[in-house]
């Protein structure tokens, strides 16, 4: 999944994202990226999330909508991603062979991610900057 988040010089948030869905995936199968509250979600009030991995556990968790609602009621956006990958650990017996990652912007421009596996990087654009930074994982 590619998922694009953006905050713009009048404060207003927005969101998207693309996939080709899973490798393998079932004739039919619809997986979170299309789904508003599971692979994206923006609150123009709050903040802005989208979600890569195995959409099956980001589906059933709401997490992009969990990520921003987990803003909503104060997290910083790295602890909301935290939170919202826990909600998926806690729902697993294992997540060995699980990988979900979630970014979140905040309204005022506060930006975090988090994964269950380590190696997930994302970009950041700001004030004519561009970076890579690297998520904590639950894993580590
Ligand atoms: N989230 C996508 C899906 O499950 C897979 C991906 O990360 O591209 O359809």
């Amino acid at each position: 999944t590619i998922g694009m988040l953006a905050l713009d010089s009048s404060g207003n948030l927005s969101g998207a994202c693309t996939t080709s869905g899973a490798a393998w995936k079932m004739h039919g199968r619809v997986g979170d990226s299309p789904l508003i509250g599971a692979g994206l979600f923006v609150d123009n009030e709050v903040g802005a999330a989208a979600a890569t991995g195995l959409g099956e556990e980001v589906i059933r968790t709401c997490g992009t909508h969990l990520v921003v609602e987990n803003m909503r009621r104060g997290d910083d956006p790295e602890t909301a991603c935290r939170k919202a990958v826990q909600r998926i650990v806690e729902k697993n017996d294992s997540v060995e062979d699980i990988q979900v990652g979630f970014i979140a912007v905040n309204k005022k421009g506060e930006f975090g991610g988090y994964s269950i596996q380590q190696g997930f990087n994302f970009a950041v654009y700001e004030s004519g900057n561009n970076r890579l930074i690297d998520a904590p994982n639950w894993a580590a």
